[in-house]
């Protein structure tokens, strides 16, 4: 066998599913995922897992106790594996340099640094996390400088495409799998013994490789491009609304061109999530520190059209309820950054909620997966007053009760469960008139106002 033994250092959104199903294609393979966060490592271990994912619960359930671990002993599961992937989080930090925000590798550096204390052996070490463009040249630098005789180290970039609420689909059927390395000897050693791994279920046509640089540069471009898409079709809906083009024709129309296709073309409120705005920033701050400023501030805009979608769309929802929400109950249904997962971080909902909260309304939000503490502490984390947010927003368990004597509903995220809802028992228990802003163009505008509903769409010129 090429590799025994996996260590996953992180439990997150990334190292929990990834790992989950290489511990389902490789029976042969032990792999343990370790996180130094307690809580988090019980839920692992429990039945309700931490994260929000269709499939992740049955191929736990496979694995787990045979040859997939989760644990907080970070230094044993490093000191067995022979390969140890590093899956932390890499949030943003703002820079003292005034060259904007950028990656703060902090639990990269410290994973590093526990590596190099606790290794006994020659490990190969793969970032998993997304990291700026030479991150691998850091990491390897920690480790060189404290290696012990004995130990040998070579490091891998293999980024993770997965996207949340379809991460396992994503995972079993990979467009493709990226690897880069040192272009060694040992480094081309090192990248086909991961290659190995993959190939249990992925074919080997899917499976990229190249130099270490080039692999954790396309980690970044993948989010950069596909963010611009998103970013892109939001700027012509708001030259839609103002035109009389409707914004879902015209992604037809150029969607249907191969060389454009048609994903990703979905005009919002907006995108969210932990990675697109981070990962741009990212390309951003390394492009200023190249002496790059106009590459910077073109990937700059994309992130700059997103703020403006979130911004155009609220100011939608107060100037139509007659410029004034100061003690209006609105429904907020959805509350993730998607459908799917119960994942709420940068979610374009927290800056609906905040910037309605502001304007002193009181909101009932609904979200099938969201835990209600989550929205709590992002939203008490969004004001800055927890005594504020307890006295204004209303958790329900179902969007009918979310809805009832509100002036107002805002959907957010595009739950499947919305576009079936009965909107007529719904807008005869609303007050009237009763107004429907649809963040995510899922529900059937004609048929709502029809109903009764003054509905606003994003992309058509009633959201003028
Ligand atoms: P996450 O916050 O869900 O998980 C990271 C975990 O790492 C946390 O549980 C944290 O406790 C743990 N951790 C941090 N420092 C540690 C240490 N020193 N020892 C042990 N555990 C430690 O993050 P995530 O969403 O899984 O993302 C991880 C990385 O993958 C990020 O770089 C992210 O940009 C990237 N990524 C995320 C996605 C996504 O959809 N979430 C997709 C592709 C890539």
């Amino acid at each position: 066998m090429v590799i025994e033994k996996i260590c996953c250092i992180g439990a997150g959104y990334v190292g929990g599913p990834t790992c989950s199903v290489i511990a389902l294609k490789c029976p042969e393979v032990k792999v343990t995922v370790v996180d130094k966060n307690k809580e988090r490592i019980k839920q692992w271990n429990a039945d309700k897992l931490p994260i929000y994912e269709p499939g992740l619960d049955k191929v736990v359930k496979e694995c787990r106790g045979k040859n997939l671990f989760f644990s907080v002993d970070v230094e044993s599961a490093i000191e067995e594996a022979d390969l140890i992937f590093i899956s932390v989080n890499t949030p943003t930090k703002t820079c003292g340099n005034g060259k904007g925000r950028a990656a703060d590798l902090k639990y990269v550096e410290s994973v590093a640094r526990l590596i190099a204390d606790v290794a006994a052996g020659d490990k190969i070490v793969v970032e998993k996390s997304t990291v700026p463009v030479k991150a691998a040249e850091s990491i390897m630098n920690i480790l060189r400088a404290n290696q012990k005789p004995g130990v040998s180290y070579q490091i891998l970039s293999n980024p993770e495409f997965l996207s949340e609420g379809t991460a396992i689909d994503n995972l079993l059927n990979a467009d493709r799998v990226l690897i880069g390395g040192e272009e060694t000897k040992e480094g081309q050693l090192a990248i086909e013994k991961l290659c190995w791994i993959y190939e249990h279920w992925i074919p080997r046509s899917k499976i990229l490789t190249t130099n270490t640089w080039s692999s954790e540069l396309s980690k970044l471009a993948a989010n950069a491009f596909l963010a611009q898409r998103i970013s892109s079709i939001n700027s012509l809906s708001a030259v839609c609304e103002f035109t009389g083009a409707n914004v879902s024709e015209v992604a037809k129309a150029i969607g249907t061109d191969t060389r454009i296709g048609n994903k990703f073309l979905n005009a919002s409120v907006g995108f969210g999530g932990s990675c697109f705005q981070k990962d741009i920033l990212n390309l951003v701050y390394i492009c200023e520190c190249l002496n790059l400023p106009e590459v910077a501030a073109y990937w700059q805009q994309v992130i700059d059209i997103n703020e403006y979608q979130k911004s155009r769309f609220t100011s939608k929802v107060i100037e139509s309820l007659f410029n004034t929400v100061t003690d209006k109950r609105i429904s907020i249904l959805g509350f993730a950054f998607k459908k799917d997962t119960g994942d709420t971080r940068e979610s374009p909902a927290i800056y609906v909620a905040k910037t309605l909260l502001d304007e002193g309304a009181k909101l009932n939000i609904y979200d099938p997966k969201v835990e209600h503490a989550q929205i709590f502490e992002d939203l008490t984390y969004a004001t800055g007053s927890k005594e504020y947010v307890k006295e204004r927003v209303s958790l329900f368990p179902n969007a009918y009760s979310a809805t009832e004597k509100t002036h107002a509903i805002v959907v957010c995220t595009e739950w499947d469960e919305f576009i079936t809802l009965d909107f007529r028992k719904i807008y005869d228990g609303m007050m009237k008139p009763a107004y429907i802003f649809d963040g995510r163009m899922i529900l059937d505008d004609e048929k709502l106002s029809k109903i009764g509903f003054h509905v606003h769409t994003i992309g058509k010129r009633n959201m003028r």
